[in-house]
């Protein structure tokens, strides 16, 4: 099938930050993804948290069973547009690699104790670790990795940050967000691709854990409809025992009519907006998108499952206890870096001779706490205070 005009080619990649002979077999894109997928901070996903610690049981989501839904469904919308299904695969892989520990929580916990030092902020840590701080190659630090993956990675990026970027690389990925234009289409779907698997996986997991039930997710249209209209066709489904049955349907359901509502008014604003080149695609307002009715509907679900499932009791008890380990593994490695392994404390005992040394130092501790997996950061926290917090 051909590319779109917009979509993003590989044989016209802005390249990558140190120059390399192209793949005998592979496209570029291609190339990037085979990098993600062998890489370090990849493996880790398996083990770190999306909203259930990781310990809490087997079935539930994890970042590396989120990346590769958001794949599955970027990959799908992307065929359906005619956009770079490779690029989309690789961006979608990619773009939780610098999350921390615990999720949301350890993210909050890390970016409170960096506040004097910059800050803390996943999407930057996602370019940090396949710009930087994957060790993987000898002539270069990080996957070098080509512009348009590292720009679909940079999700989001303050303008302190961007401005920090555009000095060491100007006109890079950085720029987009002082020259306020938006990332390639490709980019664009993982975003809405992202928010569509943890919104349907995020109701599934909440279900089967107990903590949301089908009865308050009457007030959320956007899934109650397909629940009515499952139980109208199939009404053997009313039993209790067939409540799984029930649920993966409604949200198979869900699914398909997001990823068909996103087809549709991407479809037509492309169609409206013709552009003729990718670059042009950047310049345009945000073209993926929603149709007006399901963007009010996808609302509605957002608020619920922030209001019942992120803020409930039980969740922001292990919140609480996560951004606990967080912070006092910070301040423990701080005090004693020769806690941290290998390349860590040489790194940390490297920053002596640089200017601003405490934020250096600091820096180097979120690295190492960020690439922690759920269970080796409350492991470090036991052994380090003899306390057994999760
Ligand atoms: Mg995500």
């Amino acid at each position: 099938m051909t590319l779109a005009v917009f979509a993003c080619d590989p044989d016209r990649s802005k390249g990558r930050r140190f120059a390399q002979e192209p793949a005998p077999t592979r496209t570029e894109f291609q190339r990037d993804r085979d990098r993600i997928v062998h890489s370090t901070a990849f493996r880790r996903l398996v083990y770190k948290t999306q909203v259930f610690l990781n310990h809490e049981g087997d079935l539930f989501r994890t970042r590396l069973t989120h990346s590769l839904e958001v794949a599955q469904l970027g990959r799908s919308i992307a065929r359906s547009l005619r956009l770079n299904e490779d690029l989309v695969e690789t961006i979608a892989l990619a773009h939780d690699l610098g999350h921390t520990p615990f999720g949301h929580a350890g993210q909050d916990a890390l970016n409170e104790c960096m506040l004097e030092h910059g800050g803390f902020e996943h999407n930057l840590q996602s370019l940090r670790v396949v710009d930087t701080l994957e060790e993987r190659y000898p002539q270069f630090d990080g996957l070098n990795l080509t512009f348009e993956t590292r720009e679909g990675i940079l999700k989001h990026c303050s303008p302190t940050h961007a401005q920090a970027l555009e000095l060491v690389e100007p006109g890079g990925v950085g720029h987009r967000f002082l020259a306020r234009s938006q990332p390639s289409l490709e980019a664009q779907l993982c975003n809405l691709a992202d928010e569509i698997a943890y919104n349907a996986h995020d109701i599934d997991d909440g279900v089967r854990s107990g903590l949301i039930t089908l009865e308050q997710l009457q007030d959320v249209a956007l899934f109650d409809d397909f629940r009515r209209e499952t139980l109208a066709e199939f009404p053997h489904l009313q039993e209790q025992a067939q409540g799984r049955r029930l649920l993966y349907e409604a949200i198979r359901r869900m699914l398909s009519s997001q990823v068909y509502d996103v087809i549709a008014a991407t479809q037509s604003a492309l169609d409206a907006a013709a552009p003729r080149s990718a670059d042009e695609a950047r310049q345009l307002p945000r073209m993926l998108q929603f149709g007006e009715a399901m963007q009010d509907k996808s609302k509605v679900l957002k608020k619920f499952l922030f209001v019942q499932l992120y803020r409930h009791p039980k969740v922001m008890e292990m919140t609480a206890l996560a951004k606990q380990v967080v912070r006092e593994l910070f301040a423990l490695y701080l005090s004693r870096p020769q806690e941290m392994q290998g390349r860590f404390l040489a790194r940390l005992q490297a920053t002596r001779a640089e200017v601003d040394e405490a934020s250096a130092a600091a820096r180097v501790v979120a690295d190492y706490i960020a690439g922690m997996t759920d269970r080796f950061a409350a492991r470090e926290h036991e052994r380090l205070t003899g306390l057994k917090l999760l």
